[in-house]
């Protein structure tokens, strides 16, 4: 479905959880209070809004969090949204802390694509930024995923504490067929309180250890990143530079956190509550046909950019966990 802008709406981000088992500083550093069970979706309900974001046209789907991997049942959730009919793409976001013994699973099920989030190749500065990380068991992950053929990529956020981080950073897509994806730091929750690197500085660094290293027009995940190539390397450099150049234009993203709340855009609270829909007492279809409606109208009314360059126009007050990133 098409936004009143003209962008083409086709990608669902879905926060399985808000819990995480890890405390990264940018994200919930703190023993944040979680939201009681009750109020997070039930997998039968995430489907029922899956199947009414599909006749709408949305049919690539990203399983986020918190740390997705930590709620019971969510891989036999992603088998059963990879086999709804319809849906092109199930991907997934993960710390990769559990991913290693979930491998198998996710292989099995046929996922689309693995994103590992990982800052820093310093053990002690892993541990320290993510409160008490283990890196060697999240390298241990990539490498098997790799190995398994799975599309993997790294996604690092750019922070000015791991600028020496970003050619071994890098290294992992000479040694790995990976990509490896720098992420502008955004102010939301807790982003705003570390100081951030710029993609064009980190390009810069780059550049100099890899001279050939030039724009590809590939599109290569579900959204905004524009990726590098160089002979050097196995898989891309990509990067996510929402402060530096916002993609807004070309925006085709929808979330949903764990509670049902549908944000068409990170940047502002605005939303729809879909979870008083689900919970309605109405027949199943009644209810999809009901989502449907709510989600085309959150689109139509989808903002044209967000306004990260003015943080006090930013409304939305959650953390990251809370949103699914
Ligand atoms: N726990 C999973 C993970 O870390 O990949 C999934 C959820 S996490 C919220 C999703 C992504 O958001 C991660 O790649 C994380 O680094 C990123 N993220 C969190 N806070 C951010 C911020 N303020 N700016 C940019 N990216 C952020
Ligand atoms: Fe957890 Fe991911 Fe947030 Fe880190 S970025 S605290 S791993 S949800």
């Amino acid at each position: 479905m098409k936004d009143k802008w003209g962008r083409t709406i086709d990608y669902l981000r879905l926060s399985l959880t808000d819990r995480c088992n890890l405390r990264c500083r940018y994200c919930m550093p703190e023993a944040v209070e979680s939201v009681g069970h009750d109020a997070v979706l039930r997998y039968e309900e995430m489907l029922t809004i899956c199947r009414a974001a599909l006749a709408l046209g949305i049919d690539r789907f990203k399983i986020t969090g918190g740390e997705p991997l930590v709620r019971k049942g969510a891989l036999s959730f992603m088998a059963a949204l990879k086999a709804l009919p319809g849906v092109r793409s199930v991907t997934l976001t993960t710390n990769g802390l559990l991913l290693e013994k979930a491998l198998p699973e996710l292989v099995r099920l046929g996922i689309d694509g693995i994103n590992i989030s990982l800052d820093t190749l310093d053990a002690g500065q892993y541990a320290s930024l993510t409160g008490g990380g283990n890196l060697h068991t999240v390298i241990r992950a990539l490498e098997a995923a790799a190995a398994d053929g799975v599309n993997a990529k790294v996604n690092a956020v750019l922070l000015k504490e791991t600028k020496d981080q970003l050619l071994p950073l890098a290294d992992l897509a000479r040694r790995l067929p990976v990509d490896v994806r720098f992420i502008e730091l955004m102010p939301i929750g807790y982003g705003t309180s570390l100081p951030g690197l710029g993609a064009d500085e980190t390009l810069a660094v780059l550049k100099e250890a890899y001279p050939d290293l030039a724009a590809t027009a590939e599109r290569r995940g579900n959204g905004p990143a524009s990726y590098y190539a160089s002979a050097a390397l196995k898989g891309r450099i990509g990067f996510i530079a929402a402060n530096s150049h916002a993609f807004c234009r070309t925006c085709n993203r929808l979330r949903l956190t764990s509670t049902g709340f549908l944000k068409p855009c990170l940047c502002y609270d605005d939303g729809v509550d879909l979870r008083c829909l689900l919970r309605s007492g109405k027949t199943a279809e009644q209810v999809q046909r009901d989502a449907a409606q709510a989600m085309a109208a959150a689109i139509a009314e989808k903002p044209a950019q967000h306004c990260f360059a003015e943080h006090k126009g930013i409304s939305e007050h959650k953390t990251m966990n809370q949103i699914g990133g």
